[in-house]
């Protein structure tokens, strides 16, 4: 069996042991060392990573107690030089080690038990079995794992029996039936736990909550710790910074600034809406006093009205005439077919019965219709069919 380096100290990086087994399985290659510091995946937190004489480790896994080390390829034969990749394990420690103290804080101010532990490669995350956390609850709880962290009480590991183990007051018990590891967090909790974790609360650095969301009757916090707190935090004042160049203003004035610039879009909004509104009012009038006296039809072509502004103009028109409006427009392949009610037919039934020849697509009542074609002949085929069949 391998003797479990990780169990005696999580601060082991580097040492020399001897393969003591290989299998070849149908997802890759697997090793066994006489001792080894690579942690596999359990209670929450991701395996390590790092080499083996020289072969990169892809993966650490536990079968019935022994540990397996994925390989990229097969390392030399006798003694080999192992080491892990620390800055990954490190953050691992941090992150396992500050889930320990929030869920001791939350257990102690809140009465809630933590019933589950994720630990991601961005964020980590607990779930809590309570139904609310408020906005005072989630600062009160943040302030005190920080407070534990400032005061760096010790944290130990050690196995205990079974004896031993029924007298410590733990946070909860454990899953296993044998080997019991005790974490011991001084003057906070002892928790029956087989990970990695810091020799101090200290080392955890710094945890910070970044947001708590209601999932499936229980709350879910997800946080921060160490340099992951310290990557957000660098992460926000890039954006702030940014943003403040942008606005350029102070990071306490931004907000303001946006508020003041979405009125002023509001405002502006508005005020093209009316111009608009306007404008189809003249260009209304430009039209039919442009009509033939004889005509039985109003029709134009535009090359960048949108859908809404024909249905606009449309309205406009069938305000000053009986004439039907036939309009089309090469922005979005749209064409619009409207008239007052005295036409004397239907502008949904005729795009009905005329689309299908031109690939479009629509329909509407019987005093306005609208159509999408796929390309702009195929609109423009459609105009110059439905002119002729509306004149005749
Ligand atoms: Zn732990």
């Amino acid at each position: 069996m391998t003797r479990k380096l990780y169990y005696e100290s999580a601060y082991t990086t580097e040492w020399e042991t001897s393969v003591t087994g290989s299998e070849q399985r149908e997802d890759g290659l697997y090793v066994t060392l006489a001792e080894t510091a690579f942690y596999p995946h359990g209670g929450g937190q991701p395996c390590d990573l790092g080499e083996i004489g020289g072969a990169a480790v892809l993966d650490v896994i536990l079968e019935n107690d022994e540990v397996l080390h994925k390989v990229e390829a097969m390392p030399a034969s006798g003694t080999v030089q192992c080491n892990i990749d620390w800055e990954r394990r490190f953050d691992h420690m941090q992150q396992h080690s500050g889930q320990h103290l929030l869920s001791a804080v939350i257990r102690d101010m809140l009465d809630a038990p933590t019933l589950s532990f994720h630990l991601g490669t961005e964020i980590a995350t607990i779930d809590i079995g309570c139904a609310e956390l408020s906005a005072e609850q989630f600062q009160a709880v943040e302030a005190e794992v920080n407070r534990h962290i400032y005061v760096n009480h010790a944290i130990r590991s050690y196995f205990v029996s079974e004896e031993e183990m029924a007298r410590l007051p733990l946070a909860k018990q454990p899953k296993v039936t044998e080997n019991f590891r005790i974490v011991e967090t001084e003057d906070v909790e002892y928790n029956a736990c087989g990970g990695t974790h810091v020799s101090a609360t200290g080392a955890i650095g710094i945890i910070k909550l970044l947001r708590s969301d209601k999932q499936k009757g229980n709350i879910r916090i997800t946080f921060k710790c160490g340099g992951r707190a310290l990557c957000e935090f660098n992460d926000q004042s890039r954006i702030l910074g940014v943003l403040s160049a942008k606005y350029n203003t102070g990071k306490d004035e931004i907000i303001d600034r946006i508020e003041k610039g979405e009125q002023e879009q509001k405002r502006l909004e508005l005020e093209l809406a009316a111009l608009k509104d306007s404008n189809d009012g003249y260009l209304a009038q430009e039209l039919l006093a442009a009509l033939e006296p004889d005509s039985a039809l109003v029709s134009d072509i535009f090359e960048a009205k949108p859908l809404k502004e024909l249905q606009s103009l449309a309205a406009k028109l069938t305000a000053l005439t009986d004439l039907p409006v036939l309009l089309v427009s090469a922005a979005e392949n749209k064409a619009v077919l409207a008239h007052s009610g005295k036409a004397g037919f239907s502008c949904g039934a005729f795009f009905k019965a005329e689309l299908g020849a031109f690939q479009g697509k629509g329909g509407g009542s019987d005093k306005l219709a609208q159509a999408g074609f796929p390309s702009w002949e195929a609109a423009l085929g459609f105009y110059e069919q439905a002119k002729r069949a509306i004149v005749s």
